[in-house]
């Protein structure tokens, strides 16, 4: 099968950066060929594009969907609270349901803003339903169990290390490579205050071994960084480091309170840090020194982490954040356009272990696209940098056409995968229901 995606503006995001007007063609699951001038073979099916832009499908490399349920529900907490009294009895009231439908409305938000692949990191139970989710609706994913084996762990959540390993590899065994290799699995370690170093030393042989990612939180905010002090003696990055949790197959959301030493770190290890700009000013966390890393060398995507510390899973958003933060600590200069929109895809698809496959729109690259409608008042004129545009101007809502893995997922704005009035019924009827259960 077929696709023409003709007549648009295609940011490549190739090795050249190379801006093209043409034709991006798709067949099966790949990209076949990106036509300057465009308009040749006419086979297949066409889809006319002109007047619209087509970018990489954005990756989000740190995602809750277990907690798009709970959006609205834990509001203006700093993380201690936020944790404790909402996010671990909301996640310890979860039912195989509502897992399920809590993943269809954050993935039907992500795919119709323009975010084709995530990394997700579910909660402790009920995993498998949020598999089932990401399979129906057409998203790419690499997701995991949430591992919490720690004695300061909470009751409702807690499993014995042994126990929690064995379900995150049977779970690895049956979901790593499911749907013809679009979904994948992480192995999720909460954060190391909620884990035990034999757990944490095991999560990263199972990883080596399954080909898998790790997926965890790290130096988030200062009293985090205490504790692990307190229980390990070391600095966060390097006891993570230690106990193997570190290199391209690491993904650590945050690194807000890291310093010159742990930037060092990360960037030697080539460990990769997911920036969350809006859940660290949500949270009041703080803002991590990414422009540093970058010039470090550490490899660093953008995430919008979970609803209830955003409150919006959109890829636009956490990029124009990401550069606008930067600015009044550094000045104008400090991260531009072009450098954001990389994190948001090129660094996305490093983070899932995936950079020869997306990030980037190349011949033989699996087509994940996404075809915006830049025409809004907003974005106007046309003739301004493209990077620009799309950083600093664009929205969700200019979404028009997404593609992940040659399947056309939403169509004219319309999600294609699951019917979005049916998700909005059982997203309340279950946030209802959590939120009784949880007593929250
Ligand atoms: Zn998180």
């Amino acid at each position: 099968m077929k696709l023409r995606l003709a007549g648009a503006q295609v940011v490549t995001m190739d090795a050249k950066r190379r801006v093209v007007k043409g034709d991006v063609v798709v067949e099966g699951s790949r990209i076949r060929s990106v036509e300057g001038g465009g308009g040749r073979g006419r086979t297949g099916k066409v889809f006319d594009c002109s007047g619209l832009v087509i970018i990489p499908g954005l990756i989000q490399a740190h995602i809750h969907l277990c907690q798009t349920l709970f959006r609205g529900l834990a509001d203006d907490l700093p993380l201690e609270q936020w944790l404790a009294k909402r996010i671990w009895p909301l996640e310890a009231a979860h039912t195989e349901e509502s897992v399920y439908w809590s993943a269809m409305l954050g993935a039907a938000e992500l795919l119709l803003g323009g975010t084709t692949a995530i990394l997700d990191m579910e909660t402790v139970r009920h995993t498998g339903a949020a598999f089932a989710a990401l399979e129906a609706i057409g998203i790419r994913a690499t997701a995991g169990k949430c591992l919490m084996d720690a004695p300061s762990a909470p009751a409702g959540l807690k499993e014995t290390t042994e126990a929690a390993l064995q379900e995150a590899a049977d779970l690895c065994a049956k979901w790593h490579g499911a749907a013809q290799g679009r979904l994948r699995w992480c192995y999720a370690p909460r954060f190391v205050p909620s884990c035990t170093g034999p757990l944490l030393r095991a999560v990263s042989d199972l990883t080596a071994r399954a080909g898998a990612t790790i997926h965890t939180h790290a130096a988030e905010t200062p009293l985090e960084l205490q504790i692990v002090k307190q229980e390990t003696g070391q600095d966060e990055i390097s006891y993570l480091d230690a106990v193997g949790i570190s290199g391209p197959r690491a993904a650590l959301a945050h690194c807000v309170w890291v310093d010159e030493e742990g930037i060092r770190r990360l960037a030697r290890q080539q460990t990769n840090v997911v920036h969350c700009p809006s859940s660290n000013l949500k949270l009041g966390s703080g803002i991590a020194p990414v422009p540093e890393m970058l010039a470090a060398g550490c490899r660093v995507s953008l995430g919008a982490d979970g609803a209830p510390c955003n409150n919006r899973l959109d890829a636009f958003e956490e990029m124009r954040l990401a550069a606008l933060i930067q600015k009044p600590r550094l000045g104008s200069d400090a991260l531009p356009a072009a450098q954001v929109l990389e994190l948001a895809t090129l660094g996305g698809a490093r983070a899932l272990g995936l950079e020869a496959e997306i990030g980037s729109i190349e011949p033989g690259k699996l087509a994940d696209l996404v075809v915006l409608d830049l025409t809004g008042p907003h974005v106007v004129p046309e003739d301004a940098d493209i990077v620009s545009r799309l950083v600093y101007g664009a929205r969700a809502s200019d979404v028009r056409h997404v593609i992940v893995d040659g399947r056309v997922v939403v169509r004219d704005g319309k999600l294609k995968t699951a019917k979005v009035e049916e998700i909005r019924r059982e997203a309340n009827k279950w946030a209802g229901t959590l939120r009784t259960r949880a007593g929250v």
